[in-house]
C-alpha cells in the first residue's frame, strides 16, 4: 500500500458524496469507492421535488454530477471498482480485485439495492418488459399499458412519471391504502390514465418473447385475474448492501449507528440509506454524510 488515507468512503450516492465533500474540504485525505457510476438511486430519478433550495425540483442525475464534481474539487480521490473484502483492524484495509487500500477510518455509504418480486417469469422477462427504473425504460412504453407494483414513495412517484408516456398505468398494491407521502398520492389520484388495483399481489408473468400479461390475486376475494399489458415496473422496496459489513451490529441488514453515525466498530461510521433510521431521503443522506465526516475528524483528532 503506497498511501494510508485518513478516510475511505464506500459508496458514491448522496450520503457518500456529501461525506466526501465535508472530509476533503476539512483537508482529510479521502478516497471514495464506487462500483458503478456516482449518484446511487438518484441517478434514475427524474425529478427530486423535496431537496431544499430547488424550488422547481432538481433532476437526480444532475444533482449527482454536481455532488461528484464538488467532492473532486475539494480533493477526494475516486476508485471505480467493486470492493471484495474489508479488514477492520486499526488500519482499515479495503480490497478490490486489483489492489488494496488502507485508511485510518471508514465511512460506509453503500446504500441499498432494489428488491425483486421473486415470482415466476421475473428473471425470464428481465429487460423484456420487466423494469425497475422508470426513467431508464418509460420511453419504450409510449402509448402502451404498464403495471406498477408497490405502494411506497417510489411506486407512486414513478407511476406519475410513467403516465406521461404510457397509455395506461395500473398500480397494483397489496393493501387498501398507499404508504407513499400524501402529496405524491394526491398527484397520482389527479391523473386520469392511472388506475389502482388495491389488495392485489402479482403471481406470475405471462408472455412468449416478451411480457404480455400479469396474473394477480386479490387477497380479499381470492379471485385471480390476468391483466393484459406490455410492461411491469417493480418498486417494492429496497435491500441494504451490507454483505461486506457483517462485522458490524446490524438490524434486518441495516447498520446500527448512533446520532453521530458511529457504528459498533472503532473508526467505522455509516451514513445514508444503509443505516437503520426512519427517513430515507436525499436530504437525510446528505445530512448523514456531513455528520459522518465530522465524526471522522473527531475520531482522528481525539480517538472519539
Ligand atoms: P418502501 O417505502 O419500502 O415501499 C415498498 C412498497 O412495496 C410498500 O408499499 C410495500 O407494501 C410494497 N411491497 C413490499 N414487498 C412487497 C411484495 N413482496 N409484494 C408486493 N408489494 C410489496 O420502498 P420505496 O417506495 O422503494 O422507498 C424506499 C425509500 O426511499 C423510502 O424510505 C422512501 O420514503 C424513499 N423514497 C422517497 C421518495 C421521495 O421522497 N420523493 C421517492 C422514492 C423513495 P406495504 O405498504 O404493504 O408494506
Amino acid at each position: 500500500m503506497e498511501k494510508i488515507y485518513d478516510v475511505i468512503i464506500i459508496g458514491g450516492g448522496p450520503a457518500g458524496l456529501s461525506a466526501a465533500v465535508y472530509s476533503s474540504r476539512a483537508k482529510l485525505k479521502t478516497l471514495l469507492f464506487e462500483k458503478a457510476a456516482c449518484g446511487g438511486q438518484i441517478i434514475i430519478t427524474d425529478l427530486i421535488e423535496n431537496y431544499p433550495g430547488f424550488d422547481s425540483g432538481v433532476n437526480g442525475y444532475e444533482l449527482a454530477m454536481k455532488l461528484e464534481s464538488q467532492a473532486k474539487k475539494f480533493g477526494t480521490d475516486f476508485v471505480f471498482e467493486e470492493i471484495i473484502e474489508i479488514n477492520d483492524g486499526k488500519t482499515k484495509i479495503v480490497r478490490t480485485a486489483n489492489a488494496q487500500y488502507g485508511a485510518k477510518s471508514l465511512i460506509i455509504a453503500a446504500g441499498t439495492k432494489i428488491r425483486p418480486m421473486g415470482i415466476k417469469g421475473e428473471n425470464e422477462f428481465m429487460g423484456k418488459g420487466i423494469s425497475y427504473c422508470a426513467v431508464c425504460d418509460a420511453p419504450f412504453f409510449k402509448n402502451k399499458t404498464v403495471a406498477v407494483i408497490g405502494g411506497g414513495d417510489s411506486a407512486v412517484q414513478e407511476s406519475v412519471y410513467l403516465s406521461k408516456f404510457a397509455k395506461s398505468v395500473i398500480v397494483i398494491h397489496r393493501r387498501d391504502s398507499f404508504r407513499a407521502a400524501k402529496s405524491l398520492q394526491e398527484k397520482l389520484f389527479s391523473i386520469p390514465n392511472i388506475s389502482v388495483k388495491y389488495d392485489c399481489v402479482p403471481l406470475q408473468i405471462k408472455g412468449s418473447q416478451k411480457v404480455e400479461g400479469l396474473i394477480v390475486s386479490n387477497l380479499k376475494t381470492k379471485i385471480q385475474e390476468e391483466i393484459i399489458l406490455d410492461g411491469i415496473f417493480v418498486f417494492i422496496g429496497l435491500i441494504p448492501n451490507s454483505e461486506h459489513f457483517q462485522f458490524l451490529k446490524l438490524e434486518n441488514g441495516y447498520i446500527i449507528t448512533d446520532e453521530n453515525m458511529r457504528t459498533s466498530a472503532q473508526g467505522v461510521f455509516a451514513c445514508g440509506d444503509i443505516r437503520k433510521k426512519q427517513l430515507r431521503q436525499v436530504v437525510t443522506a446528505a445530512s448523514d454524510g456531513a455528520c459522518a465526516a465530522i465524526s471522522v475528524e473527531h475520531y482522528l483528532d481525539d480517538g472519539l
